[in-house]
């Protein structure tokens, strides 16, 4: 497996056993059975080089916790790629988690899928010595404003996210075109990128709430007016930026409205 993957995951982290559970499962599972992604798990302590294997040491300047130093860093990565040609290292994305990052999206995802392969860096306690974000990653990434105790969820996330977008991962040619955030030019109820509409599935009753009677009556273009109403109205109430954002047409506008007296 590695040599005809799509894309390369080269994770480096101090817990490695962490990653045996989020890669077990689904399509992130037959990915990689397939070889279609091929996902290396590296122990940050492999290369450090004191007896001890120490991958910390106290901030400069004071303060509370440890960081992580530099040179394991610098020696994981430098190791990692150095079976590496110059022109397969253009598209090598060498990205540091950190809660500091450009905030993790759907287009950034997409420009990660774009890549043959990424080096996740999962930083721990305070955070990673600086001169790793300045001198070795190519791009400092952040899975949302909260802070997380490690990289490594965040890592699983990119890994996660990014393989879905590629090519043949999910089988159906179409199922990454119709959903949420989604751009692409086939789509047509989330078209402009703006959220998902809902779905529903048997019993057609459920404890008194009933399936949206358009969904059950087979008339397709009701179900897809219907569907673009709910997608528009839910953008609306749940990421309205994301609404502000689309470039609406006039039937939207007019779908918009009649969801306004929904
Ligand atoms: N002192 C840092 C700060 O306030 O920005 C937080 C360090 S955090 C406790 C330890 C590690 O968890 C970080 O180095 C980073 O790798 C990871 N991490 C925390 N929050 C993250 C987020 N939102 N996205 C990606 N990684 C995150």
């Amino acid at each position: 497996m590695g040599l005809h993957s799509d894309m390369i995951f080269d994770i480096v982290t101090i817990f490695p056993e962490f990653f045996q559970g989020p890669f077990g499962h689904g399509i992130i599972r037959r990915t990689r059975e397939d070889g279609l992604i091929d996902i290396r798990i590296h122990d940050l302590r492999n290369y450090t080089t004191d007896k001890h294997r120490t991958v910390d040491d106290r901030p400069f300047g004071g303060g509370e916790g440890m960081v992580l130093k530099p040179e394991p860093l610098f020696a994981a990565v430098e190791s990692v790629l150095s079976d590496q040609t110059l022109e397969k290292r253009a598209q090598t994305a060498i990205v540091l988690l950190s809660a500091q990052g450009k905030l993790l999206n759907h287009s950034v995802a997409q420009a990660l899928a774009e890549q043959k392969r990424l080096v996740l860096l999962c930083g721990r306690y305070e955070g990673v010595d600086e001169r790793v974000a300045e001198h070795l990653a190519t791009l400092e990434l952040s899975i949302g404003d909260y802070v997380l105790t490690g990289g490594e969820l965040a890592a699983a996330v990119v890994v996660d996210a990014v393989t879905r977008l590629l090519p043949e991962a999910l089988g159906h040619e179409l199922s990454a075109v119709e959903e949420s955030f989604s751009t692409h030019p086939e789509a047509r109820i989330t078209a402009g990128g703006i959220l998902d509409c809902p779905h529903y599935t048997r019993p057609a009753e459920f404890r008194d709430w009933k399936v949206p009677e358009t969904l059950v009556g087979g008339n397709h273009e009701d179900v897809r007016r219907w569907r673009r109403r709910q997608a528009l109205a839910k953008t609306r109430r749940n990421r309205p930026d994301l609404l502000e954002r689309a470039a609406l047409t006039e039937e939207d506008r007019r779908l918009l409205e009649a969801a306004d007296r929904d």
